[in-house]
Formats: C-alpha cells, sequence, structure tokens
C-alpha cells in the first residue's frame, strides 16, 4: 500500500515536470509563431509596396498616354482610320500588341488592321461611359490568341463634349505578370491583381479561376463584414496602410494576405493588388525550429527518466542495504529480532513453538573473562542454535545473551528432545571455550495459531523467567494457569497499600474452648480481605505472596492494632472479653523494634498485654536464633507467646525442649493423625514431653467428636476447631461472648 503510494506520487512529478516542459514548450512556439507572423507581415508588406509601385507606375503611365492621345484626337476632325494610322509609331515605342479606336457604334480600328464589331466588350461599354478601365485577362479575340489586358478611356469631341469612341492598348498579360512576377517568399507567395468588377487583372502564376474568387470572398469577409470592403481597402491605401489577415480558399487551405488598392485616375476604377502566402510556408520555417524543441524535449524527458530510473534504482539499493543493516545481528551475522520478526508475518496462521532462550549467568561470564570472551560463546551458541534448525525455521539473536526461536513442530515432545539436544551442546561450550557454567534455559510456548507474535514470544520470555536461578530446570513450557496466578498475585499486591487504608481487611474470630467444650476462654484473630466487590478473600490467597514480598509485617501491624482498639472498645463498653490471639509472621521478626512497637500500640489504647496473645509459627524459630530473644523480650512486656503449628512439617523434640513458648498449637496435620496408631503415638509422646516442660497445649483443627475425645482424654487445654467453632464476624462473637 505505502509503495504504491510512493510509485504514484513519482509518477505525479513525473507527469507534473513533463506537464511544465510541454507547457514551456507551447509558450516558445507561440512565441515563434508571433515572431515568424510578424516577420510575414512585414515580409508581405516589403513585397506588397514592391508590386504596387511597379503596378502603380504602369498602369498610370498606360493611362497618361492613353489620356493624352485621348485628347489629341478629340482636339482633331479626323476618320478613325486616319487616327489609327497616327498610332501606329506609338505602338512601337510602347511595345503594345495594339492600339486601336473604336467609334460610337463599337466598330475598331487597329494598328494591325483589324476592323470589326466590339461592341460587345465591357470596356468599350464603359469607355462609352466615360470611364477609365483596364480589364481582366481576356483570350484576343482579333490576332494572335493570347492572353492580354485592355486599357481603356473615352475620348471626348472637345467641341461638344461627349464621348465619341474609346481609345484602348493592347498588352500582353505577360507584360503585367512580369511585374509581379517574381521569387517571393521562396516561390510560396501568390500576388493577384483585381479590376473594381473584382475580374482577375493578371496574377504572378497560373492559378484556376473558381478558387482565385473563393479567396477574394474570404479576403473581403476578412477584411469587412458590414461596410464596403473595397472602400475600407481604398481609404486605408490611402493611408498607406495595408490589409492584412487569413484567409480561406475553397479547398479550405489557410493563406495569410496583404491587400491594397492602387491610386490612379479619378474616373478610373480602383485596382486591388492582393498578396497570400499559404500557412504551410510558415510552418515550414517554424519546422526548424519546432523539431530542434522536439529533440530538446525528447532528450530532456529521457534524462529525466533515465534519472528518475538511476535514483529509484539507487535508492532501492541503499533501502536494501539500510534493511540488510538493521536486520543483521554484529556479532553473530545472522538474523536480529527485527529481521525475525518480519520474517514471522509469512507464518502467520500457522502452528509451531516459540522459545525464547537465554543463559544461566552471562553477566558473569563477561565480567570475568572479558567482553571479548562473552561474544565468543554467543558466536558459538549462535552456530549451535542454527546448525539445529530446520529447513522452515528461524532464529535471531536478540541481544545479550537473548536468543529467539521457532520451530516447526507440532510434538511436545520432539521439542523437547531437540531443545536438550540443544542444550547438551551448549553446556559442552563450557569444556571448549574454557569458561565455567554455560548454563541455558529455554523458554518455550506452543502457538496454536500465529497471530501475535510479540505475544508469543512474551509468553516464551514468562517461562523462561520462571525458571531463572533454578538449577533442577533448564527448560519451561509456557503455563497458562502459572503465568494467570501470577497477574493475580500481582492485582493482589497492586490492592493492598489502599486496602489497608481503606480498612478493607477484617478481623474474623475463632473462639478456643477448655473443660470439655463447655466454656469459651480465648479466641483467634483471624483476617479476611473483602475486595471492592465485597467478596471475601481467604489468607491462604494472600498470607504466603504478602509473606514473600515482606508486606505481611504491615498487615500484622495492622491486625495488631485493630485487636488492641477492639479490647478497648470492649473495655469501655463494659462488655466481657477475653485474651485473643494474633499472629505474627516470620517477617515482620526481622524488624529489631518489633517489640517496642507492638508495646506503644498496647499502650495507646490502654490495653493489658495480657489481653493479647502473640502466635508465631514454629518455622519462625527453626530460622532465626534472634527470635529467641524476641520471644523473651514480648514476654517481658507482658504478652503471652504460642508456638503455631507445632508439628506442620518440621516439628523437632530438641527445639520443643530449649523452648521458652507458654503455649504450643498443635498442627491440624497432627489431629488429623488420630485414629491411627503410629499418629495417635506420635500425638502421645508429644503432649507427654509438652506437658512435662510445662506448656499450654492447644489442639488446633479439631472437626470430629472422636477427636475431640482423644484430646480431652490426653490432658490438652484448650481446643479451637470446628467441631465447636469456626471463626465468626465480631457481632456473633460478641453475642456468644455475652
Ligand atoms: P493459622 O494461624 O494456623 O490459623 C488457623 C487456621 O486453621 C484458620 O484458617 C482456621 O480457620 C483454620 N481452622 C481452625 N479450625 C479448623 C478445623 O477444624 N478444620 C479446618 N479445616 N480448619 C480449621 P484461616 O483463617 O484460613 O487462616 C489460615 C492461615 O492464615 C492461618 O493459619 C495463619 O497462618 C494465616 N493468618 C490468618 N490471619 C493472619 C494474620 O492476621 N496474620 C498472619 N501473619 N497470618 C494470618
Ligand atoms: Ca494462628
Ligand atoms: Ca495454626
Amino acid at each position: 500500500m505505502h509503495k504504491m503510494k510512493k510509485i504514484s506520487k513519482r509518477f505525479l512529478i513525473l507527469l507534473f515536470v513533463i506537464g511544465c516542459m510541454a507547457i514551456a514548450m507551447k509558450y516558445c512556439k507561440e512565441r515563434i509563431d508571433d515572431k515568424l507572423s510578424q516577420e510575414m507581415k512585414n515580409s508581405m508588406e516589403l513585397v506588397a509596396q514592391q508590386n504596387e509601385t511597379g503596378l502603380q507606375r504602369e498602369f498610370q503611365a498606360q493611362y497618361n498616354l492613353l489620356e493624352i492621345l485621348a485628347t489629341e484626337i478629340g482636339r482633331q476632325e479626323i476618320s478613325s482610320q486616319q487616327i489609327v494610322e497616327r498610332l501606329q509609331t506609338v505602338v512601337n515605342i510602347y511595345d503594345s500588341k495594339r492600339i486601336g479606336y473604336v467609334d460610337a457604334q463599337g466598330t475598331v480600328y487597329t494598328t494591325d488592321g483589324f476592323q470589326q464589331d466590339l461592341s460587345f466588350r465591357d470596356f468599350f461599354r464603359d469607355g462609352m461611359r466615360g470611364r477609365v478601365s483596364v480589364t481582366e485577362v481576356l483570350e484576343d479575340s482579333l490576332g494572335e490568341h493570347e492572353k492580354i489586358n485592355v486599357f481603356s478611356v473615352p475620348v471626348y469631341n472637345e467641341s461638344s463634349e461627349d464621348v465619341m469612341g474609346v481609345l484602348f492598348m493592347t498588352f500582353r498579360n505577360s507584360r503585367l505578370q512580369d511585374i509581379i512576377d517574381y521569387n517571393c517568399f521562396n516561390g510560396n507567395g501568390t500576388t493577384y491583381v483585381f479590376n473594381q468588377e473584382e475580374e482577375m487583372v493578371v496574377a504572378s502564376e497560373d492559378t484556376d479561376i473558381s478558387d482565385k474568387k473563393s479567396l477574394l470572398k474570404s479576403v473581403r469577409e476578412q477584411i469587412s463584414k458590414d461596410t464596403d470592403y473595397a472602400k475600407k481597402v481604398d481609404t486605408n491605401s490611402q493611408a498607406g496602410v495595408h490589409q492584412f489577415g487569413t484567409c480561406t480558399t475553397s479547398s479550405g487551405s489557410k493563406h495569410y494576405f496583404c491587400c491594397t488598392a492602387l491610386n490612379l485616375m479619378q474616373n478610373s476604377g480602383s485596382v486591388y493588388v492582393l498578396t497570400i502566402v499559404p500557412e504551410k510556408y510558415l510552418t515550414q520555417l517554424e519546422e526548424p525550429f519546432i523539431s530542434t524543441m522536439q529533440w530538446l524535449l525528447t532528450i530532456v524527458i529521457v534524462l529525466i527518466i533515465l534519472g528518475g530510473v538511476g535514483f529509484l534504482v539507487l535508492q532501492r539499493r541503499n533501502e536494501k542495504e539500510i534493511r540488510r543493516r538493521l536486520c543483521v545481528d554484529k556479532l553473530t551475522g545472522g538474523d536480529n529480532l527485527a529481521a525475525f520478526t518480519e520474517k514471522m508475518e509469512k507464518y502467520k496462521g500457522q502452528s509451531g513453538y516459540a522459545i525464547s532462550m537465554d543463559l544461566d549467568d552471562f553477566k558473569m561470564i563477561n565480567d570475568t573473562f572479558g567482553i571479548d570472551k562473552g561474544d565468543e560463546v554467543i558466536c558459538e551458541i549462535w552456530r549451535i542454535i542454527t546448525e539445529h534448525l530446520g529447513k522452515d525455521e528461524l532464529a535471531a539473536h536478540a541481544n545479550a545473551d537473548n536468543f529467539a526461536i521457532f520451530l516447526q513442530e507440532d510434538n511436545q515432545d520432539q521439542v523437547e528432545k531437540r531443545i536438550k539436544e540443544m542444550a547438551e551442546e551448549i553446556c559442552m561450550l563450557s569444556a571448549q571455550l574454557n569458561v565455567p557454567h554455560i548454563v541455558p534455559a529455554f523458554g518455550i510456548s506452543y502457538i496454536h495459531k500465529l497471530e501475535e507474535r510479540d505475544w508469543e514470544y512474551g509468553k516464551a520470555n514468562t517461562a523462561k523467567n520462571q525458571i531463572k536461578g533454578r538449577r533442577d530446570l533448564f527448560y519451561a513450557f509456557f503455563d497458562e494457569k502459572a503465568t494467570q496466578k501470577i497477574q493475580e498475585e500481582k492485582g493482589l499486591e497492586d490492592a493492598f497499600q489502599q486496602s489497608i487504608e481503606e480498612e478493607r481487611f477484617e478481623l474474623w474470630y475463632q473462639p478456643k474452648v477448655i473443660q470439655g467444650g463447655e466454656v469459651i476462654h480465648a479466641a483467634e484473630a483471624l483476617v479476611r480481605w473483602r475486595d471492592d466487590k465485597g467478596k471475601l478473600i481467604s489468607p491462604g490467597k494472600f498470607i504466603p505472596l504478602f509473606e514473600k514480598n515482606g508486606m505481611i509485617s504491615i498487615l500484622d501491624e495492622y491486625v495488631f492494632e485493630h485487636v488492641c482498639m477492639q479490647q478497648s472498645e470492649w473495655q469501655n463498653m463494659n462488655m466481657k472479653s477475653m485474651p485473643i490471639s494474633v499472629n505474627i509472621s516470620r517477617a515482620s521478626l526481622y524488624f529489631d523494634d518489633i517489640v517496642e512497637r507492638y508495646t506503644d500500640i498496647v499502650k495507646k489504647y490502654g490495653v493489658d498485654p495480657k489481653m493479647i496473645q502473640l502466635e508465631i509459627t514454629e518455622s519462625a524459630m527453626m530460622e532465626n536464633d534472634e527470635v529467641e530473644e524476641l520471644i523473651e523480650k514480648f514476654q517481658k512486656q507482658g504478652f503471652e507467646m504460642h508456638m503455631d503449628d507445632f508439628g506442620n512439617g518440621y516439628s523437632s523434640m530438641a527445639l520443643l525442649s530449649k523452648t521458652k513458648f507458654d503455649v504450643l498449637k498443635l498442627d491440624k496435620s497432627l489431629i488429623d493423625g488420630i485414629g491411627d496408631t503410629s499418629g495417635e503415638l506420635l500425638l502421645e509422646s508429644l503432649t507427654g514431653l509438652a506437658k512435662k516442660l510445662g506448656l499450654t497445649i492447644v489442639a488446633e483443627g479439631v472437626e470430629t467428636k472422636e477427636q475431640a475425645a482423644f484430646i480431652w482424654e490426653h490432658s490438652c487445654d484448650a481446643i479451637q476447631g470446628y467441631y465447636y467453632y469456626k471463626p465468626m464476624q465480631v457481632e456473633e462473637f460478641e453475642d456468644l461472648m455475652n
């Protein structure tokens, strides 16, 4: 997904660059177009001016000559025949094909001897109407059939001032063609001359006439949509301005044009000069620029693409290198945890075993033998692990002495077998590398269906941590229940302090009876924990935990103080009260000032220490010699001391004989021996000895009538057991006392 985004981003950048270049190229092309159009306009103007000058001179010359001749003829009363004879010399001078005079009846007399009717010719009719004109290109109907133009002027009778005939001069069309025919625009330009009737007088080349008509129409439309185009051209021409534009021929090809009118005599019709150049000529001119630009663009694009590809290749190579560096463990040269985690992706949904492994005391190896030796050990372990891996199995050196392994096994026995083999080889490294105590610890977690690989590895880690420091075990499978227990315990530890502050620990009382069960003479305070949902948690759940982490001393003092409070309350209310025993844990005894503190509390509440008895377990005595002293100190302050749980496992007659306790509490396990000969024998000898030592005996955990009977028979002093009373809440206990 991420990759796709990256690629499309690069593609967009490339498109953007190419787009910018295309726009730049378009701009350049437009600039070139503008520049060339301007050039073209200038050139056309030059051509037009040249044509104009040539034509103007030619036309003016013919008309002037004809005017002079016509005036001469109008002044004299001579016949048409005679007029022609006089003109004979002029023909030769002016290189005219012929000069002719058409009389009012339309009969022509020419210098080359023709005499016939020409009344059908337009120039005759125009002339008779007093107009000076030039004809379009005509096919000579008199002499040799060739293309001609006829210039004509009316001849006025000087005396009557009427038109008496028309004088004309015939020229070969090629004469006019020569004036405008030169190689303009590399032969691409064409010049046309039209008379007022829009008939073509001459063209610089021979072109189809119908095309010219449509051309003229297009020009006319371009010059002016509404006003008379001729007028506009005339006016502009008088002001020396040329008319420019583009026009289209009937075949659809576009042309640039330049149009102007010749300023001739007053009674002559206008003559228009039109120069056109096909648009393709401009394109031809542009072509070298455009193709150069295209080449440049192509080269730039190719360079960009090549650069881009090169960049991508380099980047990919860099990425690979970075990934390699990120994924390779420097020390072993194998995978690190990042690589391992990434590779585990492809095992999603599969089963197998995640294993976490480290050494029992790697720090010692590093500290004692140096980092280099430590590194050597790690590399050797890595070699052993990788040698034991199957085809589709993974391993990584995570950090320090931690390794992660993934075995594609389904059989737990097989995994154990393989772990043992690995462990054996690793242990052998001690001898090989001359380093003592290379002992691995493996934590193993079965993955039913791999989803969250980290979590599975975490489980393997948990399993490993559970056997850390145990010499009897070097591998352990992740145990859901054990972990749950750890988590529960953590929850209890976290809740402890707040529960103390909120006084959520309650005291329950279990009465102790004497005289065959007739009289309640004392009770034991037993703690209960009420959780935030109001449920009771039994001491078996939290006392061992708090003993382990030391929190028990806080709880013991809490219970002790609350019993004192209770005693003082009973005293103040004048209620019947009796001694209450309180348990003191082994851990609490490690605090030297415990006697002072407890004494202070008793004093604080004004309670007689006789009313508080202290129960200390037998096992506490075995581990701490100073306990002896503490017991004496407590006794000195007036507390009665009870040895709790006597007979539970560690019982020793020797301990009993040197004890300074006041009371001996027989553990339930001894009571459970009643009914069994050896059990009864043991109980009998213990009670006998205790009696001889002057100890008061309390039997704990008496549940049956038989047990009770046996106890009373064997000179025990008191019983604390379900057979008589279970632990009860304070209200119930108060009812019982009174
Ligand atoms: P413990 O000091 O030996 O207390 C006697 C335990 O035996 C009590 O269990 C009591 O309910 C139980 N018991 C008494 N008679 C019978 C009987 O006939 N049958 C059976 N099955 N059980 C009987 P509880 O209250 O669950 O306390 C368990 C242990 O928790 C106590 O053993 C004591 O070691 C510890 N404990 C309780 N409260 C405290 C305390 O405030 N401080 C300390 N340090 N430990 C405490
Ligand atoms: Ca006890
Ligand atoms: Ca006990």
